[in-house]
């Protein structure tokens, strides 16, 4: 016998569509935890070395990845210090930023990061239409902004939807100019769609 579905009482069409919404992005995100133990690296560990490998240079640092990962300072160092321990990462006095620390990933981890099974999930979204995964982008970004926000989290995104991102058209010598004036340092193209612990929605 087939489990009836539970809505709370007096649900409306539009309570059961958030709710189908959000059941959804939950099953997508087993999906993916799912495959987080291959190579015996633990699901934390997986996410670390997702997040460094797309966040931008203010980015890389055991307090962002706390906040990325909804973990405590301790916790997010535990998991940073094995991987460092396992060779998958190193870490650097910040150039920038004499106290704080830099995380870089290693030769062996950018191996292990071309096989990530977080690439079926990428394949899946790339069988949606460009109208419609420009819907689907737009409606999670949303939804975790509104997370974010009701549990006083820091929300990560990406420059072209920052309120401090410059876009001063081509230079004198036809390059992009782009400038972030959070930092007031000049963004090269590809730091603009990398991950930014600095980001504040407003684009
Ligand atoms: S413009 Fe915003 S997202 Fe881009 S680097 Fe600056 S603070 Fe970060």
């Amino acid at each position: 016998m087939v489990a009836e579905r539970y809505y709370p009482a007096m649900a409306t069409p539009d309570d059961i569509g958030a709710r189908t919404v959000a059941e959804l992005v939950l099953q997508l995100g087993c999906l993916t935890r799912g495959e987080g133990f291959i190579a015996n690296l633990t699901f934390a560990q997986w996410t670390a070395l997702r997040y460094i490998s797309g966040a931008n240079r203010f980015s890389r640092t055991v307090s962002a990845f706390a906040d990325f990962h909804g973990t405590t300072r301790g916790t997010a160092s535990q998991t940073i210090k094995s991987l460092v321990h396992n060779g998958y990462m190193t870490r650097k006095r910040s150039k920038s930023d004499g106290r704080s620390i830099d995380l870089t990933l290693t030769k062996k981890s950018k191996q292990l990061l071309a096989v990530d099974p977080f690439e079926l999930l990428v394949d899946a979204a790339s069988s949606l239409s460009k109208s419609a995964s420009h819907t689907v982008e737009y409606s999670l970004e949303r939804m975790l902004r509104t997370m974010a926000r009701r549990q006083g989290k820091r929300q990560f995104g990406k420059c072209p939807n920052c309120k401090y991102f410059q876009d001063a058209g081509n230079d004198a010598n036809d390059k992009a100019d782009f400038r972030c004036t959070f930092v007031d340092e000049p963004l090269r193209e590809a730091e603009t769609q990398q991950l930014c612990v600095n980001f504040q929605p407003g684009r």
